[in-house]
């Protein structure tokens, strides 16, 4: 798919009343992520993800904590992920499908769009890997009263496929440009061909749809990480809106994979003067948690 480069403009609601495509046709012979395992969601099989068809909210709140484009936000937590990033801040618990609640869909758009209508600015969705659940969020932007600003966090490792039954749903993604090689995605996350599959997508969406790149300084992974991130941004997106988070806090397995510390004051420094030097519309924060 040839790449289209232009500047992004104001997020637009999705449209009202879109019908989407049948859950099933998404799930039966599953290709939603580049895991592209195949199997049949809606006969009970799991992949690596673990999903089957049902989409469960781990939890849910107003957040003020993102970026000035989306806050305040309603931020929705869905179980379920293709990944396996050991400083997971959301792990174990985004790693077991079946725990939290399971609205009916059609009812929880309705709720969706009564915060909207209370003055959250977007539904922001994450999780986990939202866009495992694109069947679900089709069937929320269809059955909403009024249109939804879904904005999606994602880690871009979704099939083309995924992103064009999404067009004109997604308002807004956040995407987390986690590594710079693939060999940090691999030993870090278990994910293979990361590069190819994260840029590719990039290249799709910033064309199309108003686009937050993150990522994620992770102690010791300024040069290996950071730096190709940063500067394939600035050749090949340039102007790019990025967000640097440095506020990295050692989750669940980190120190089991050489992250078990914050950042220093001096990798810090040296992400920031990194960023300096490079054609991207750039922004520093902390996370949630620090
Ligand atoms: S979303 Fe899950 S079931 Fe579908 S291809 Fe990816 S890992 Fe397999």
């Amino acid at each position: 798919m040839p790449a289209r480069v232009t500047r992004q403009s104001e997020p637009q609601v999705a449209p009202q009343g879109w019908k989407g495509i049948p859950a099933q046709k998404l799930l039966k012979r599953c290709e939603l992520c580049e895991w592209r395992c195949g199997v049949d969601r809606t006969a009970g099989q799991r992949g690596p993800c673990g999903l089957g068809i049902e989409t469960r909210i781990l939890r849910q709140y107003v957040s003020v904590t993102e970026e000035l484009e989306v806050i305040p936000a309603l931020r929705v937590y869905l179980g379920g992920c293709n990944f396996r990033c050991r400083f997971c801040d959301t792990a174990p618990d985004c790693l077991e499908p079946d725990r939290g609640d399971l609205p009916d869909p059609g009812t929880y758009a309705h709720e969706l769009a009564g915060a909207v209508g209370r003055g959250v600015q977007s539904i922001s969705v994450l999780g986990g890997e939202p866009t495992l659940h694109a069947h679900t969020l089709l069937e929320w932007a269809a059955a909403a009263p009024t249109p939804l600003p879904l904005v999606v966090n994602t880690n871009l490792y979704m099939t083309g496929e995924v992103l064009e039954v999404l067009e004109g749903v997604v308002t807004r993604y956040l995407a987390d440009l986690k590594f710079g090689n693939d060999a940090c995605a691999q030993r870090l996350a278990g994910v293979p061909h990361y590069s190819d599959v994260v840029r590719r997508n990039l290249t799709w969406i910033a064309g199309r749809t108003p686009l937050i790149v993150r990522h994620l300084l992770m102690p010791g992974h300024l040069e290996c990480c950071l730096r190709p991130v940063a500067e394939w941004l600035a050749a090949n997106l340039p102007g790019t809106r990025f967000q640097l988070y440095a506020g990295f806090v050692p989750c669940w397995q980190a120190g089991t994979v050489g992250l078990g510390r914050l950042n220093s004051r001096e990798e810090v420094r040296a992400a920031l003067d990194l960023l300096d030097t490079l054609d991207l519309n750039w922004r520093a924060g902390g996370n949630d948690k620090a």
